[in-house]
């Protein structure tokens, strides 16, 4: 079988996205990124900094003030951001080619990604013909309120390098239903598909300077994006650490804040669990993504009388997975974004050795050429207090934790400062009920881990974020709501 997909012999030149036009950064300075899973330079962008954003801030509240978009009937605007998923849908090769070299994903998994993303356009484009307001008649005979729903104003949107395309697709066309501009500050590890997607928007019909993409990094671009007096909001999905640096730093100006932050998601599973579904799901969860997941399932919580029977089977299935080039379309899991990522797994594995986990399969980074790979890895025998069972390490690294009563396993459950993920294995119902109920986090899955869908609002509790994306509410995120209270009998007030 031959692959279209090949490593190109030279690094593709990006530009910013502002004002409805390819620019350099004012400074003329570039970076680069070398891909992780060749050791070759694949694109080059521009370095922004703080002159650069405060120039695309403008930009958009510029086009935000004319009109041309916040005025437009949902009608229109549904239309248009419909259009942004049929042309994500036709360039979905180019656009995974470029998440695939920057990034290190396994290419099959990047065209997928791209068909998910527009299918979360698709059903942006219904929610534009849905933002209403409503009615208060019940107020007295000479009283009527309107609540009116208007839109935030500037969202700055900073995401990160996992999933580039998607992640951005949770945010953009939300805020675009809401009638809001943009200014987007995507990874400087993996900018190549957003900044595509503010000239995508422009094919679409979005008018010129309401969707806006600078290339650099966190500081200053992000810091600015956060902290300026004209974003009127941020949305934010990255580490829960950065996440509390923008929520600090966007308080002086008290704008809206949105965080999809960090997770260290648990799977429960009970006795009557079907551990040949299960492994199949607990393999994807884990090693999806090499585990640079923030719904990875790092944690299996199972019960004592399953351990042997589910370790031996998923070492089994783990060890059948093929991992490699991630240009390779039959790979499942590619390389590591960079040195450091894979020294911070490097250092969660040894950790693991030393405090007394059984590492059951692989543990060792690769010493390839020109890749950065970790093998999938397994630790049985961890217990919760255990750097591995607690702390986020973002690698294809399971822990394997047990129990022998339900209130122990929901206590391992929500004993980590996040809660955003959580899954529950079991033929009861009344056990996956109960126990769904009390653990704490923004979604639980009951027989299957990972299933996701437009209409689903997806967000986490504690220390995992604030705020929902997707579902029929998110839009909300980018509204205001505006109270008009009408005295029709002004004699009578
Ligand atoms: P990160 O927090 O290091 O960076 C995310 C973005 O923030 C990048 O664009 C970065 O340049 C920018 N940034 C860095 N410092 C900043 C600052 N001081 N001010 C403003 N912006 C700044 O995260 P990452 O390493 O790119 O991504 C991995 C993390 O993202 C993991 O913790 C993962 O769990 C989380 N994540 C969460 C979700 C979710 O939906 N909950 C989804 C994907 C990833």
């Amino acid at each position: 079988m031959s692959n279209k997909y090949q490593l190109p012999n030279q690094a593709r030149i990006f530009q910013n996205w502002v004002g409805g036009t390819w620019k350099p950064s004012a400074s003329g300075k570039t970076f680069n990124r070398i891909s992780p899973g060749h050791g070759q330079e694949v694109g080059q962008y521009p370095l922004s900094q703080e002159e650069d954003t405060i120039e695309a801030i403008q930009v958009a509240k510029a086009s935000f003030e004319q009109g041309l978009w916040k005025d437009m009937s949902g009608i229109d605007r549904s239309k248009i951001v419909g259009r942004v998923a049929e042309i994500i849908r036709q360039r979905s090769e180019e656009l995974a080619l470029i998440e695939c070299l920057e990034s290190g994903k396994p290419i099959s998994q990047a065209q997928d990604e791209m068909e998910w993303a527009a299918g979360i356009w698709d059903f942006a484009a219904t929610m534009c013909r849905h933002i209403q307001g409503g009615a208060n008649t019940n107020l007295g005979p000479d009283m009527t309120v309107m609540t009116i729903k208007e839109p935030a104003g500037v969202v700055g949107m900073i995401t990160p390098w996992n999933f580039p395309l998607l992640i951005i697709s949770q945010k953009l066309p939300f805020a675009l239903a809401a009638g809001c501009s943009a200014v987007i500050k995507p990874s400087e590890m993996t900018p190549g598909t957003t900044l595509l997607l503010g000239e995508i928007c422009q094919q679409a019909g979005v008018p010129d300077g309401v969707v806006n993409v600078l290339s650099g990094y966190g500081n200053p671009v992000g810091t600015t994006l956060s902290s300026h007096a004209d974003i009127d909001m941020v949305t934010f999905t990255g580490s829960t650490q950065v996440g509390r640096m923008i929520a600090k730093s966007a308080a002086d100006t008290l704008k809206k804040v949105e965080l999809e932050l960090g997770g260290k998601n648990p799977q429960l599973v009970f006795p009557d669990a079907d551990l040949d579904v299960l492994v199949d799901a607990v393999v994807f969860g884990i090693f999806f993504n090499m585990g640079e997941c923030c719904n990875s399932g790092s944690r299996i919580i199972i019960h004592e009388s399953l351990k042997e029977a589910f370790v031996e089977k998923v070492v089994a299935h783990a060890k059948k997975m093929k991992f490699g080039d991630p240009l390779d379309p039959t790979v499942k899991m590619g390389a590591i974004i960079n040195q450091q990522q894979c020294d911070k797994i490097m250092h969660y594995i040894h950790s693991g050795e030393e405090q007394g986990a059984r590492l059951v399969l692989g543990g060792r980074k690769l010493d390839t050429p020109d890749g950065l790979f970790i093998e999938p890895t397994i630790f049985a025998d961890v217990s919760p207090e255990m750097d591995i069972a607690k702390e986020e390490i973002f690698g294809p690294v399971l822990s394997v934790i047990t129990f022998s009563t339900t209130e122990e396993a929901i206590a391992i459950a929500n004993g980590t400062e996040f809660g955003l993920s959580s899954g529950v294995w079991t033929k009861d119902i009344n056990t996956a009920m109960m126990v769904s109920r009390k653990i704490v986090a923004g979604t639980v899955w009951i027989n299957n881990w990972m299933s996701g869908f437009p209409e689903v609002p997806f967000g986490g509790m504690k220390q995992s974020g604030l705020g929902r994306e997707l579902g029929v509410h998110s839009v909300d995120e980018y509204l205001e709501t505006k109270s008009i209270l009408i005295q029709t009998n002004p004699t009578a007030g």
